[in-house]
This record gives structure tokens, sequence and C-alpha cells, in this order.
């Protein structure tokens, strides 16, 4: 189901009048995790004035130590719910459990299939019938097929709404958190009619890098982007900060951006 062979014209989403797919550019930008209302509810209206369309943050965080801050769970998911409709935005978010899916799809307009669930196939299966578009990233030693047959288990479930994120594979290098792997954009566009996302945020691991990599992603005809962005990076209660943009930088880069693609 996931391959243009079967499916020729490239998939268009429509949330809301949010069109991801075909032309379109979508941006979906905020912070790693959710923290308090008062953060998600300034950073929305950030990437709002900024001309993105999707709100990002994690209420439920999978993080690689288990004493590290693991997000502030379902509350957070009524704070982004809340900022996203004060502020006119779509919402996405991650979720880690099949258990977790219905109360994910209640509150967020997009749910988020982390690198590290890419084949939690009970996720999958569940995500099939939830009712919402799904993003699901690429396991970070994951092949394009290996992608592509995750996806199939989420478009099998009946669920046509699928787009694939290319968010960095582990390769030898060590200056980069991950290596944004580029031909993942043309190579997953030219086997699969879904929409493709890059993560130049995860991809790279550092700030100073997601401006080119976000570029670089457009130029290669990403048809969207998810990038983390924070007002106080430093403080930032994941890891994260290190490579999430600081507000004027989001704002002068989508500025750039919509001079590669109209951000509609
Ligand atoms: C995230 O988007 O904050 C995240 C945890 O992403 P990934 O699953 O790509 O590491
Ligand atoms: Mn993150």
């Amino acid at each position: 189901l996931a391959s243009r062979d079967f499916h020729p014209e490239d998939t268009i989403i429509d949330i809301k009048g949010v069109k991801i797919g075909g032309e379109n550019l979508v941006i979906m930008g905020g912070p790693c995790a959710v923290e308090s209302p008062e953060q998600i509810d300034e950073i929305a209206r950030l990437v709002k004035a900024s001309g993105a369309q999707v709100l990002r943050g994690g209420a439920f965080k999978p993080r690689t130590g288990p004493y590290s801050f693991q997000g502030v769970g379902v509350e957070g998911l009524t704070m982004m719910a809340e900022a996203g409709k004060r502020h006119g935005l779509l919402t996405i978010t991650e979720v880690m459990t099949p258990e977790y899916v219905d109360i994910c799809a209640e509150h967020a307009d997009i749910l988020q299939v982390g690198t590290r669930n890419m084949q939690n196939f009970d996720l999958l299966r569940k995500l099939g019938t939830c009712g919402r578009p799904v993003l699901l990233k690429r396991g970070f030693s994951a092949t394009y097929d290996e992608l592509l047959n995750a996806a199939e288990y989420i478009l099998a479930g009946g669920n046509k709404d699928v787009m694939l994120c290319e968010r960095g594979i582990r390769t030898f290098e060590t200056y980069t958190r991950n290596t944004l792997d580029l031909s993942a954009i043309p190579v997953l566009q030219s086997l699969s009619h879904l929409p493709v996302i890059s993560d130049p945020s995860h991809g790279t691991g550092r700030r100073e890098l997601v401006e080119p990599m976000a570029k670089a992603s457009v130029a290669a005809g990403a048809n969207g982007l998810i990038i983390e962005m924070h007002t106080d990076p430093d403080n930032s209660m994941t890891g994260d900060g290190v490579q999430s943009l600081f507000p004027d930088q989001f704002d002068n880069l989508l500025k750039d951006l919509e001079k590669l693609a109209p951000i509609v």
C-alpha cells in the first residue's frame, strides 16, 4: 500500500485545510518537550508568527536513561491542545505505547512514532485505526525497506494518512548526533507516494547545522520539516536544547525557506 506502483499519485493529507504532500511545504516547529502551559503557549505564539502550520511537542519522551525527565505526560497533551487552539496551529505529539494512542488522538491532530518505536508493531497496528494522520520516523538503523514496511502496518489497518520522516541515522561519525540521510528524501519519494518530512534537528543534533540541513532537505524535495525551537534552550528539560533553534533563528529560517518554496 505504501508503494508508488500501487498508488502512482502523491498522497496529499488534508488536516483542517492544511495540505501535506505534493507541492505543499509544511513546517512543524516547537520544543522537544512540553514543559508548562506558559512555555508551550509562548512557543506556539512564536511558531505561528513565523508562519509555520504545526506545533510540535512531546508529552511522553522516549529517554535513553530511565532517570531522565520522561515528559509531563497526559497533562502535557491538554497544555499543547490548548496552545494549538489558541494560536490556530495543528499539533503533533509522540505516542509510545498502544494504550496511549486513544488519548493522544483525542488531543493532537497528528501522532508521531519516534525512531525507537519504528518497529513497535503493536503500536503501528493500533495506529492503523486511530483516526489521525501519523508521522512515522525512520529507525536510526532502519533501511528504507524497513521504514516502508513499518508504514505498511499502519496503512494495512486502514489509515491512509501516513508521513515518512527522515531524522538521521547512526553512522561512524560522532561530531553530529546522527547523520541526516538526505538521499532518503528522493529515494522514499520515488518508492512511495507518502509525504516525506525531514527532521534536521535530530538529524544533526547541533543548532548551527539545522538551518543548512533544513534548506538542503527542501532543495532535495522534502514535503515538510519538523524543527525544534525553544525560547530558553539552555534550560530546556531534555538534552535537546543544543539542537533547538532560538525563536529568531526559526523565524529567519522560515523567511529563507519561503524563497525556496512557498510554505502553504
Ligand atoms: C523528538 O522528536 O523529540 C524525538 C524524540 O525524536 P526521535 O524519535 O527522532 O529521536
Ligand atoms: Mn527531541
